[in-house]
């Protein structure tokens, strides 16, 4: 079905470890109706796919229309997404989703439409690429600064997935037996800037009596997770163990992200993300200092930019898998060592 002015409308879903964001939009991209829901804490993957079809069905009927009217529904989700089979495998960030689920089929049932599914950092970067802060450039480096720290690469065009596990600038190296990361490995970017890690890092700093406001906010604010406004609000009131984490980050992005573009030498660097987006303009100028002392080709640095498409670039990144499905453009693929030979 079409509007009465006759663009088809497209919805895009923002998996996120701590929110779900649904939007409905036209061919212009513009928003027409949205919802955001908090991420199950548990449940499984069962509990996480009813909320995004709960979201997806509010955001539709703010728009006016039936979820089934939608030219399709696209997912940004995180951990390992084959897009061609529909299924998202061992997510860390969301509750107990170990195995692999079949999250394409269970929402295409659901909501009547055809879902997508694409990686969380990749559609957000591909967002900021096609219609954000990366409009101008043919090579990007998206830096989703949030629960994680996401990695999406843009080269001469085109989004670079290498075998699939391209990207994954939180688990570059930034301190040789350093902290431990969420990953389980040692001294990764992702250990000293990931709100997750930061979070740990908080409590135990706290349960050792250093004092902080921090899970005070949270809980003024009934949350159970030191959100991104929880974080800005710590830093406002100068909770000196917010600023010290924070800074901490800051430094461990100058130098991941630095190490990334003496490799890549790309022509932009977006930086989004919860924390990137809620932060703003002083920590993306902050990172580009941090990044200094580590820039091998200082001579020519790329453009260090915030994400301009804000909370919304990742869901706006997820409707756009629908365009390229109906517009019959292939899915980037991975290569495989086949392929290669
Ligand atoms: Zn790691």
């Amino acid at each position: 079905m079409e509007r009465a002015n006759g663009s088809p409308l497209r919805g895009g879903i923002d998996l996120g470890g701590t929110k779900i964001e649904a939007i409905v939009v036209d061919a212009g991209h513009n928003v027409l109706g949205s919802s955001r829901h908090p991420t199950p804490s548990s449940g499984g993957p069962e509990a996480v796919a009813a909320e995004l079809v709960a979201a997806m069905r509010e955001a539709c009927q703010a728009a006016g229309v039936e979820t089934s009217s939608l030219q399709g529904v696209g997912v940004g989700s995180p951990g390992v997404v084959d897009e061609a089979a529909g299924t998202v495998s061992t997510a860390r960030n969301l509750p107990d989703w170990e195995g692999s689920f079949e999250l394409g089929a269970a929402l295409s049932r659901e909501l009547g439409t055809t879902a997508t599914l694409g990686n969380d950092v990749q559609v957000a970067t591909d967002a900021e690429f096609e219609l954000g802060a990366g409009k101008a450039y043919r090579s990007l480096l998206g830096v989703m600064w949030g629960t994680g720290v996401g990695g999406g690469i843009v080269l001469d065009g085109k989004p670079w997935l290498g075998r699939g596990g391209a990207g994954e600038i939180g688990h570059v190296v930034v301190k040789i037996d350093g902290r431990r990361c969420p990953c389980g490995r040692r001294g990764c970017m992702e250990a000293y800037a990931g709100r997750a890690a930061m979070e740990a890092r908080a409590r135990r700093k706290q349960e050792e009596g250093t004092p902080t406001d921090l899970f005070k906010i949270m809980k003024d604010r009934g949350r159970t997770k030191l959100t991104s406004a929880v974080w800005a609000k710590a830093l406002e009131r100068e909770d000196k163990l917010a600023v010290e984490l924070i800074d901490e980050a800051v430094e461990a992005l100058g130098a991941g992200i630095a190490s990334a573009q003496n490799l890549l030498d790309v022509q932009a660097i977006v930086i989004g993300g919860g924390l990137g987006v809620r932060l703003g303009e002083p920590f993306v100028k902050r990172i580009r200092t941090a990044m200094e002392p580590h820039v091998f080709n200082d001579a020519n640095w790329p453009d260090v930019l915030l994400a301009g498409l804000g909370d919304l670039g990742g869901a706006l990144g997820a409707a756009l898998l629908v365009s390229r499905r109906v517009e019959g453009k292939p899915a980037p693929v991975a290569e495989t060592p086949s392929a290669a030979g």
